[in-house]
């Protein structure tokens, strides 16, 4: 049984804040924000990381890629936004769902990281 909590976003079993759809990705709102925007894209086929990736997977994320630059200025993020993917334990990745945090609305400082230390 899959318990990936993306995956189950993704079939509509975990409601979520939609902001996309497409045949490749979806972006949600985060539910623990970190700035004034934060939104997560993220593919629809379940893997935890690059080095999992096949080269169909890659052709894709850079397809969602592009896609998010066209999004960017209809998702409040006209003046910029910070992209990250967490990757494994040092990264403190704790959804196990390949995941693009798109974070910005805001001017962003060193607080706007994802993990505070
Ligand atoms: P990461 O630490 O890079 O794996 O990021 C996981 C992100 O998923 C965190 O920013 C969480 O706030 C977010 N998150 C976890 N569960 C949900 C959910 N059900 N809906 C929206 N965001 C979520
Ligand atoms: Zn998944």
């Amino acid at each position: 049984m899959n318990d990936c909590v993306f995956c189950k976003i993704i079939d509509g079993d975990i409601p979520s804040e939609k902001l996309y759809e497409d045949e490749l990705m979806i972006i949600i709102k985060d539910i623990a924000p970190k700035a004034e925007k934060h939104y997560l894209a993220i593919p629809k086929k379940h893997y935890k990381l690059f080095s999992e990736m096949t080269e169909q997977d890659a052709a894709d994320l850079g397809k969602c890629i592009r896609k998010i630059g066209d999004l960017a200025d209809s998702l409040g993020l006209e003046n910029g936004f910070r992209f990250i993917i967490n990757q494994g334990d040092d990264a403190e990745q704790t959804v196990f769902h390949l995941h693009m945090h798109l974070i910005g609305g805001q001017k962003l400082t060193t607080r706007n990281y994802l993990k505070d230390h």
